[in-house]
């Protein structure tokens, strides 16, 4: 067991590595940033979008275009603010002209996102999109279904309630998406007042609960220099 301090000194490493990466040639030229994701280290709640847009790669923040202001008002009507979870995305750097991430860019990202919840060990995971539910899910299976369902998952070594929803850029300009992706968050403070899912090999633990098809290695890019500013925005922790 990791104190929250040693989660939180882990999780600066694999932001100091995500910051070097080049696994992915094209997406590492093209970037001005890697967003790893912003908020509480500590959250109940993740929530984990597709990949950063323009907005994104400019400021190094994630959801800080249209969609973003659309996922703080949805958050902000059942009472949760930026600073209260954690926002990260399936894929840390901007594919250019927002083309679709690559599969081969969604695997070679995958570790720093399953650090992310294996250090932040939130109850509750959020997956806005196809993309982020189905990497996670390890399965197909499409958002149309899955949305507004909550399911325990084991991610890496966690166990988690992963809760799968509309992204909301989907929701900007349909009015219809929007009523939904707003009832699948109004269900989002009873899950989170759930007790936490028990652990893998804990003493609470649960019969196996399906494992996603994603590997556990950790990331290996090397540390890279960053301006703490950015750090201390883009992390909240330092
Ligand atoms: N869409 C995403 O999926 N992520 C962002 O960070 C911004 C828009």
């Amino acid at each position: 067991m990791r104190s929250p301090d040693q989660r939180r000194e882990e999780l600066k490493a694999v932001f100091q590595q995500a910051q070097g990466c080049t696994r992915c040639p094209q997406l590492a030229a093209t970037r001005a940033s890697v967003v790893f994701g912003a908020g509480n280290a500590d959250a109940d709640l993740m929530l984990v979008g597709e990949a950063p847009g323009a907005n994104e790669d400019r400021l190094g923040l994630p959801f800080v275009g249209q969609a973003g202001k659309l996922l703080d008002r949805l958050l902000g009507e059942v009472g949760l603010a930026r600073a209260d979870v954690f926002i990260a995305n399936t894929i840390k750097c901007r594919p250019p002209g927002n083309r679709d991430p690559h599969p081969v860019e969604i695997d070679n990202c995958q570790d720093y996102l399953l650090r992310q919840v294996e250090l932040i060990e939130p109850r509750v995971v959020c997956t806005l999109g196809n993309f982020a539910t189905k990497l996670l899910r390890g399965d197909p299976t499409g958002i149309m279904r899955l949305h507004g369902r909550p399911e325990v998952r084991t991610i890496g070594p966690r166990a988690v309630r992963m809760y799968p929803i509309f992204h909301p850029a989907a929701a900007l300009y349909t009015p219809r998406m929007l009523e939904t992706l707003r009832e699948d968050f109004a269900r989002l403070p009873g899950l989170l007042a759930l007790d936490p899912p028990p652990q893998p090999g804990g003493d609470d633990a649960a019969p196996a609960v399906p494992e996603p098809a994603v590997a556990d290695a950790a990331p290996t890019a090397e540390p890279a220099e960053i301006e703490p500013e950015v750090a201390r925005e883009q992390l909240g922790l330092f």
